[in-house]
């Protein structure tokens, strides 16, 4: 079956993350560091240049940066280049019409800051702040749960004239999506418990308040109609991947009062893809991110996940991302990757008799970059 072309579609980046200065490291074991989710030190030393999605990436760099598909030769044609040129170069390549970063990682002093970003890719850069980390702000700043409820609806009041255009939780790999409504009484005693901790140098990890803030964070957001992004499925290395089903959030989508909030499932819930296609077929507000560089995959896997989401969801529910992070080359290889595999996808629905080739194009920029375009406000 013959893919869809969409070579020359320029693509919203829906959910990434800003680029370090240099990019990705230098030497082998740095370098192969920036493309595993693992913390565990024998990860990039003995097995990360074996996956998939590795041997990609040195087969797509080396065709781009013209030199042997070979590591050391990769390394060497990159160590060649400036790192804000190679973002550059990286970035113009990809041909990105927008970037949506999430500022909660890397740190904002670590990395090239969205005006930067966007000069350097010739494209637009807006910001989703990440709600857990304000939570701890406020939690550290008043001494009272009613204080920091209150601080938190001042801060959330008005999340587009503050320069933002969607709001970002990772209460997935914090306690876990199932977010529930609790007793006064117990958000107060997780609030003392959370200040002290958060004192000491400790991280907001505390269900009840969590919890109780996030729906304090909800009011707002549908209040305003902004959309706030989950992280759901895989990601960093503490996540308990049990607890980031996206089923668990029915409790958010069965409460009427946040309607009007868009839930935007991120990484195409993976491996829950097909839970998180169905919640955007069954629910008006659930939307759902297809990122092609973060989860680290093979083709036939981002092919499958793709064939999922088409097969279940609306196609005006699908949102493209790369979900890259601190190394160019994972907006970069996103972009790219996105394009091809979709193309693919939608050219296999042509051969069903479920599209005409013409609605297939129309679907496919719908995906790179028009429901994202309609859904922030670009
Ligand atoms: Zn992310």
């Amino acid at each position: 079956m013959e893919a869809v072309d969409l070579k020359g579609v320029p693509v919203v980046d829906n959910h990434c993350h800003a680029i370090r200065p240099d990019g990705a490291g230098k030497d082998p074991i740095s370098f192969r560091r920036a493309f595993t989710e693992s913390a565990d030190p024998g990860m990039p030393r003995d097995h990360v240049a074996t996956t998939a999605f590795y041997r990609r990436l040195l087969y797509s760099l080396a065709a781009f940066l013209g030199c042997e598909p070979e590591e050391e030769a990769v390394l060497a044609a990159r160590a060649a280049v400036e790192g804000r040129e190679m973002t550059r170069m990286l970035l113009q390549d990809a041909n990105v019409e927008a970037l949506l970063l999430d500022t909660g990682y890397p740190p904002p002093e670590d990395v090239l800051p969205p005006a930067e970003l966007a000069g350097l890719g010739g494209c637009r850069a807006a910001t989703m702040p990440r709600l857990e980390i304000l939570m701890q702000r406020l939690i550290a700043e008043h001494d009272s749960l009613d204080g920091v409820k209150e601080a938190l609806r001042g801060e959330l009041s008005d999340i587009r004239g503050r320069g933002h255009v969607a709001l970002k939780s990772i209460a997935a790999y914090r306690t876990g999506l199932e977010i529930s409504r609790w007793r006064d009484e117990e958000a107060e005693a997780s609030f003392r418990e959370a200040r002290r901790e958060i004192q000491k140098g400790g991280r907001l990890a505390h269900k009840p308040l969590l919890d109780t803030l996030l729906h304090v964070a909800f009011a707002e957001a549908a209040r305003q109609e902004v959309p706030v992004q989950f992280h759901v499925g895989y990601g960093d290395a503490d996540t308990d991947l049990r607890l980031g089903n996206p089923l668990h959030l029915r409790g958010v989508f069965e409460t009427p009062e946040y309607r009007g909030m868009p839930v935007v499932l991120l990484h195409e819930c993976y491996p829950y893809t097909r839970e998180g296609g169905y919640l955007a077929a069954v629910y008006q507000n659930a939307y759902l991110d297809l990122s092609y560089a973060i989860p680290l995959l093979g083709y036939g896997e981002m092919l499958a996940f793709t064939r999922q989401a088409l097969g279940v969801a609306p196609s005006s529910k699908l949102l493209y991302s790369s979900d890259g992070t601190g190394a160019p080359e994972l907006h970069w290889m996103g972009a790219h990757d996105g394009r091809r595999v979709l193309g693919e996808a939608l050219g296999e629905m042509v051969g069903h008799g479920e599209l005409s080739a013409s609605e297939a194009e129309a679907v496919g920029e719908s995906v790179l970059r028009g429901n994202a375009t309609r859904l922030y406000g670009l």
